[in-house]
């Protein structure tokens, strides 16, 4: 059951995943969580954002974001980079990561989701049958429920570690985005 909240892989942050390597893996499609994954919660996209999702394209990559946040916040996030999205997804529904290969036009074997939130971003996709890698997440730290909410993602990634069940992005570990 844990499982299911398990990432195929964890790395630092989104900008430092080797996309040249998973495109070699024969990964073609990318769904980015927006919120603490690419900006801060609610931030507009900057410069060196937009710069930096342009060269996922160049490298191969289709791009869709998915967002639990509403169509206002995700028109203004995506004016300059003019990216593809699906707000109020409602994750960990799997129907939006389902959606989201669907607009790519690829199969969900040749996606990967990259999300900061093991509860919505890896869950769902886990339970739409989509490869993911967690990335730390950006941003201050939240108090509250989301900060309960990270205490137990550290605890999941604890057991992730230890039982080491991750399951590898197409069957090869990826040099420097394990867990370990
Ligand atoms: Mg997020």
């Amino acid at each position: 059951m844990i499982e299911r909240l398990f990432p195929c892989a964890y790395a630092e942050s989104a900008f430092s995943i080797d996309y040249a390597k998973l495109y070699e893996r024969g990964y073609r499609g990318i769904i980015f969580d927006v919120d603490n994954t690419l900006v801060a919660h609610g931030a507009d996209s900057t410069p060196r954002v937009d710069a930096f999702l342009e060269s996922v394209r160049e490298s191969g990559f289709s791009i869709v974001l998915l967002s639990d946040n509403d169509t206002q916040r995700l028109e203004r996030f995506t004016a300059e980079n003019g990216l593809p999205y699906i707000p109020d997804a409602n994750k960990p529904n799997p129907a939006g990561f389902e959606e989201a290969a669907k607009l790519l036009g690829l199969e969900k074997t040749q996606v990967v989701c990259v999300g900061d939130q093991v509860f919505t971003d890896i869950l769902g996709a886990n339970r739409a049958g989509i490869d993911s890698i967690l990335v730390k997440y950006i941003g201050y730290y939240e108090r509250g429920w989301k900060g309960k909410r990270r205490a137990a993602e550290s605890m999941v990634l604890a057991i992730w570690r230890i039982t080491r069940k991750r399951h590898r992005l197409h069957d090869i570990e990826i040099e420097g985005m394990a867990a370990t």
